[in-house]
Parts: C-alpha cells; sequence; structure tokens
C-alpha cells in the first residue's frame, strides 16, 4: 500500500508541473521549425569553427571539438571534449553549441561526479528491481528510502549544471552574434528574439524531463515492490 501511495503522489506531482510548465514537445518543435531563422545561420561559420571562436570567448583553451556524425552536440566531460554534428542546420545550433561550451567550463570534479553517480543510481535500480523481484531483499523500505536520496542527490547536481548552462547561454549567444560581421543588425536581432522564444518554454520544459526521466526508473522498481511484497 505504502508503495502505491508513493506512486499516485509522485504522479501527482509530476502531473502538477507538467500542467504548470504549459508547454509541450510538439510546441516546442513548432517553435524551433523556423526555417527563415536557418537560412540566416546558414550565413555563419559551420559547427566547429564556431564552436571554436565560443571556446576562446570563453577563455577555454583545454577543451577540444571533434566532429560526428551523429546529429546531437555534446560535451564529453571524462574527455574534455565536445563532438558537434555538421548536419545541424536549425538555427538553435548556435545557442545549443553554447550551451555545451558552457558546460566544458563548469567545475570538472561536479561535472565527472555527475556522470559517474547517474549511472550508479540508474544502475542500483536495474540491480535492486531484480534483487527485490527474487525475494532477495528482506526490507523493500530501507531501500526505497536510499534510492530516493540518490534521486534527489542527483537531481540536484543536474539541476544546478543545466540550469547554469541555460541561463548563461543566451547572454554568450547574443555576444557571439554582436561580433560576427556575416549578418546584418536585423537578422542579428531576429534571431535573438527566437532563441528568447525557444528559452521561455524550453528551460522549464527541460527541467520537467530531467525530473520525468530520473522518476520513471524510480516509479517502475516502486511499483515491483508493491506488486511483489
Ligand atoms: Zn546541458
Amino acid at each position: 500500500m505504502e508503495y502505491i501511495m508513493c506512486l499516485i503522489g509522485m504522479g501527482s506531482m509530476l502531473g502538477i508541473m507538467y500542467a504548470l510548465m504549459r508547454t509541450s514537445t510538439k510546441e516546442l518543435k513548432k517553435l524551433k521549425n523556423k526555417p527563415e531563422y536557418d537560412a540566416i545561420t546558414a550565413k555563419l561559420p559551420d559547427n566547429v569553427t564556431l564552436g571554436k571562436q565560443v571556446l576562446a570567448k570563453l577563455e577555454n583553451t583545454h577543451t577540444t571539438i571533434e566532429e560526428t556524425k551523429e546529429n546531437q552536440t555534446l560535451y564529453i566531460a571524462i574527455s574534455d571534449k565536445i563532438t558537434v554534428s555538421k548536419e545541424e542546420k536549425n538555427y538553435t545550433r548556435v545557442q545549443t553549441l553554447v550551451h555545451e561550451c558552457i558546460h566544458a567550463k563548469q567545475p570538472k570534479k561536479l561535472l565527472i561526479f555527475h556522470f559517474i553517480f547517474g549511472n550508479i543510481y540508474f544502475f542500483s535500480i536495474l540491480v535492486i528491481t531484480i534483487l527485490t523481484i527474487f525475494h532477495i531483499i528482506p526490507n523493500t523500505l530501507i531501500i526505497s528510502n536510499i534510492l530516493l536520496i540518490m534521486a534527489i542527490l542527483f537531481f540536484t547536481v543536474k539541476l544546478y549544471l543545466e540550469l547554469d548552462a541555460m541561463t548563461k547561454a543566451p547572454f554568450i549567444t547574443e555576444k557571439i552574434l554582436r561580433e560576427n560581421t556575416s549578418i546584418s543588425e536585423e537578422e542579428k536581432r531576429k534571431l535573438q528574439e527566437g532563441y528568447q522564444k525557444v528559452n521561455e518554454k524550453a528551460i522549464p520544459y527541460s527541467v520537467f524531463v530531467m525530473l520525468l526521466n530520473i522518476c520513471i526508473p524510480f516509479a517502475i522498481y516502486l511499483l515491483i515492490a508493491g506488486i511483489v511484497h
């Protein structure tokens, strides 16, 4: 019964958050789908060159930039490397690149802790769920509390790292655009307007998705523990 109560509580909390967020994947996709803005950013340097410009702006001399075929721009803390896709043509590519470059400036120990602890959290849930199914763990309530503490700690670190990157990115993007001479002042203004609209929706949406990704495995464990015990 306790597990079902926890599940209802978690579901209600996520439901309220979703309602307050007042945005959806569909709406966000629509905001990102702006061919007019894509045409403006096409005049800017490619992602690798732009990434190097951003790193220089942030006075980061240690991080390397590597091109990838995958359609994803990502900072990997362990190798201190940003992988960028040349295929990415959407206008949001500039701000995404800036976002990842900001991650590269964050405390390295915290980034590595986030990566390792995140893996430990998801792996622990998997192992504990299997042990619970086979009745190997006698007191699942204590284990549930330990997992909850782990989830809160992981979410707190993730939230700090992401909010730091998401809130700083618009200012750095503005500086990068201002220094670029290949697009007009009017085009820069249009892009800034586009980024502002995306950020208004994308920041709360990203926080919600982060929370959802951490809660879902925990909710599956609670459900199984509730059925088994
Ligand atoms: Zn990020």
